[in-house]
């Protein structure tokens, strides 16, 4: 039983695992995160620091050989360990992902229309007519011209940022309440970007879906998301509402990543300054702060690594520094 205050998606010690040539890789390791009714919350770290896989075990989609711990509940649900079956019929009904890279998440052997309406058919039980005119519609809401025509192309045959619509329509299909956007903005350019992200505004606004935002970009997240998690090397390092996240970061990771991205309110450098240094290998992760190695803080107590603490506000930051926002952006001068 559920109360209106539980979150929609909450996810408790969730660890994703693999082992490869004989080590251990820890992919994903103990997040803790809830989505509520009609939130959007985004989830942002590098190539390589869990995002996706995290996105995967929510729909029971890692791969066979990954070991998945911890707890995912939908609407107080268990969902690790859940039948097949059960995932099955959550999958895209209630809880539907948008995938990163359109061109190889769309078969290219089968139409846009068969493709749209294969989810509604079987979920909503639709018969054919009915499933391409709520496809058409969905084309349409998604701004793509002449929709029913659209039905009959291929993927080959429509521009990036269309195949990405398309797969945002394809979502859509059944009204989930949950929305996971993988990256949805990556393999497309600034203009496009910037379109699929308004769209993402106005889908938000007209099916009050919850949205599960994963991105490498800060940037992208800005105006949509309202709560930001920050991954780094499979684990939780700092949550955040957006506005507080984007004006103090409180972990040294998140300063840097903000201070990559480009200021409108300040001359364009020559080059955008980067942290320093790659991401860690995930067989090889030791007992200190995964970031050390690249993290202008760094001290003796970085040795064993930092817990995720509490601040005011609902914030939560995982770095022994407790400094002000101020010293941390400092320190990256
Ligand atoms: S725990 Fe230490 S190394 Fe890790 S982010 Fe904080 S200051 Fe840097």
């Amino acid at each position: 039983m559920t109360s209106a205050a539980d979150p929609l998606l909450q996810l408790r010690g969730l660890s994703v695992r693999y082992a490869s040539a004989g080590r251990e890789v820890r992919a994903v390791d103990h997040i803790d995160l809830d989505l509520a009714v009609h939130e959007c919350l985004g989830v942002v770290g590098e190539s390589g620091s869990g995002k996706t896989q995290l996105l995967l075990a929510l729909l029971g989609l890692c791969s066979s050989a990954a070991r998945l711990a911890g707890s995912i509940r939908y609407r107080g649900e268990e969902l690790l360990g859940a039948p097949p079956a059960r995932l099955q019929a959550l999958r895209g009904r209630r809880i539907a992902m948008v995938f990163q890279e359109p061109m190889s998440a769309l078969n290219p052997y089968l139409t846009v229309g068969t493709q749209l309406t294969e989810g509604a058919r079987r979920h909503l039980q639709l018969g054919r007519r009915a499933a391409r005119a709520r496809a058409a519609e969905l084309l349409a809401t998604v701004q793509i011209d002449a929709p029913a025509e659209r039905l009959r192309q291929h993927p080959h045959e429509l521009s990036g940022g269309m195949r990405q619509r398309v797969m945002i329509a394809m979502a859509l299909m059944c009204d989930p309440e949950i929305l996971l956007l993988d990256e949805p903005t990556t393999a497309l350019d600034v203009t496009v970007q910037a379109q699929v992200l308004e769209l993402l505004h106005a889908v938000r606004a007209r099916t009050g879906a919850a949205i599960l935002f994963v991105t490498h970009d800060l940037g992208a997240l800005a105006s949509l998301a309202d709560r930001v998690a920050v991954m780094y090397a499979g684990r939780l390092v700092e949550q955040a509402s957006a506005p507080a996240l984007y004006t103090s970061p409180r972990h040294p990771y998140t300063a840097g990543l903000l201070r990559s991205l480009p200021r409108l309110d300040l001359p364009v450098p020559a080059r955008l300054p980067a942290i320093p240094g790659q991401p860690p290998d995930l067989a090889e992760l030791g007992a200190g702060c995964a970031f050390a190695p690249r993290c202008p803080l760094v001290h003796d107590r970085c040795a064993s690594s930092p817990p995720l603490r509490a601040l005011p506000e609902a914030r939560s930051v995982a770095c022994h520094f407790e400094g002000t926002a101020a010293q941390i952006a400092g320190a990256w001068a």
